[in-house]
């Protein structure tokens, strides 16, 4: 550790309390997504926050994008701070948005409840313990190096739980992400103290519909099953989709190591009769299914190609209507993104891996993630690949009843943070 990382880490050793006190006022926030509740609260209340650390802020609504309502509007905030001369621009994003609270907590979802170094929260650990952490690093920064050259941004942006497209998609459309004028991303995802994100892997999701004819249940012979057809589907995918996907192997270090590969995940089933709504007692009508549908999430490589996975699909239902009398099917596409993965040579890789040294006595470890997240819309729409995912917490406990966030890894990883600051923006000697 140099004399600047001895300052800057008592300096975030200082601010523990605050780190804590921060954290749990952003869980007490219930920002539920769906349907994206309490925006304009939260980024009311980071205005005020980063305001008074000197950023100059601004609240941006998504207008239109999915969701947006006068109910439900879009916020976000984008905070800024230039130094004392030119440089690059260092932007910590994090979404503002968790995910339903589920069943199964012992603790309150939105008290904040602390017990030990843990503090407990539906968006604790899925990040409000990482946008703690960014602001207090950057405040930390900013009290020891004020006359830092460049600029810090911190945004905190909406939706990331539902696709991104209300937050960051729309910031990188309106420029925000460009290479001219942001250089550095880091995205405090929980994915550990000592691991560095790439990227992810790519995603298509699709819908395939069987069709058949319907007939009186009793005489399913005058009929033709849309559920029949879709078992073979079934069938073909077990025994020979599934394996193929297993030889396709990834060189991307894709954690947990069972996401290495290519997989597919049927997300739902329907066919038939709609179903009716709960409650409903009355008997179902007898009728041979006219239609079947499954969802299918399919997540690919980087070594693959998008064309090429969704040939391999149409190739296998081709290959079905050659053998099997009245198959007809239809493929709709509903969302695809492209896998993305930042080298290891990257400046903001090499600078996170630096600090994460210096403050931790070890080598990082160079994660990829199995699902996307925002680096997608910085990657594809702003053009910026300049971009990693780092941050506190155990990524295991996104989404989890009695999600938690540990106090001395966001303590750890605002000493990364404020290192990288100062190797990026500290002015020379
Ligand atoms: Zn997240």
């Amino acid at each position: 550790m140099t004399a600047l990382d001895a300052r800057l880490s008592a300096e975030i050793d200082a601010r523990r309390d605050d780190l804590i006190r921060l954290t749990r006022d952003l869980i007490r926030i219930p920002t539920l997504n769906p349907p994206g509740n309490h925006y304009r609260t939260i980024c009311d209340f980071l205005d005020t926050r980063l305001s008074n650390a000197g950023f100059r802020t601004e609240q941006i609504r998504a207008a239109g994008t999915p969701g947006d309502s006068e109910n439900h509007p879009r916020w976000n905030i984008v905070a800024r701070r230039d130094g004392a001369a030119a440089g690059d621009c260092v932007h910590f994003n994090s979404h503002t948005d968790v995910v339903a609270v589920g069943e199964g907590w012992t603790t309150d979802p939105f008290g904040a409840e602390c017990d030990g170094d843990r503090i407990y929260g539906r968006g604790s650990c899925d990040m409000k313990g990482g946008l703690a952490t960014s602001i207090v690093a950057a405040e930390a920064f900013l009290a020891v190096c004020p006359e830092f050259h460049g600029a810090i941004e911190i945004s905190g942006t909406a939706d990331e739980e539902t696709g991104g497209y209300g937050g960051v998609a729309y910031l990188a459309e309106q420029g925000r992400f460009d290479p001219d004028r942001v250089q550095h991303v880091i995205i405090p995802e929980p994915l550990n103290k000592d691991r560095i994100c790439l990227g992810h892997r790519g995603v298509w999701w699709a819908e395939i519909e069987t069709r058949g004819r319907i007939a009186h249940g009793s005489m399913p012979f005058l009929g033709d099953s849309a559920i029949r057809h879709m078992g073979a589907v079934l069938e073909e995918i077990e025994t020979y989709l599934y394996p193929l996907l297993a030889t396709k192997r990834t060189d991307m270090p894709v954690v947990p190591p069972g996401a290495r590969q290519s997989t597919m995940n049927i997300n739902a089933i329907h066919g038939g009769e709609p179903e009716q709504a709960p409650g409903f007692t009355g008997f179902p009508a007898a009728c041979v299914a006219d239609r079947c549908t499954i969802t299918i999430d399919r997540r690919f490589l980087i070594e693959e190609d998008l064309r090429q996975v969704k040939t391999e699909i149409a190739t296998m239902l081709e290959r079905i209507a050659s053998r099997r009398p009245g198959f007809a099917y239809e493929i709709r596409d509903l969302w695809e993104v492209t896998p993305t993965m930042t080298g290891k040579d990257a400046p903001v890789v090499r600078t996170v891996a630096a600090a994460i040294e210096r403050v931790l006595a070890r080598a990082p470890d160079y994660v990829v993630s199995p699902g996307t997240y925002d680096q997608k819309h910085i990657d594809r729409i702003g053009r910026l690949k300049n971009c990693i995912a780092y941050g506190p917490g155990i990524l295991d406990l996104a989404h989890q009843p009695d999600e938690w966030i540990g106090v001395q890894d966001m303590v750890d990883s605002a000493k990364v943070m404020a290192l990288t600051l100062a190797d990026l923006l500290a002015p020379g000697p």
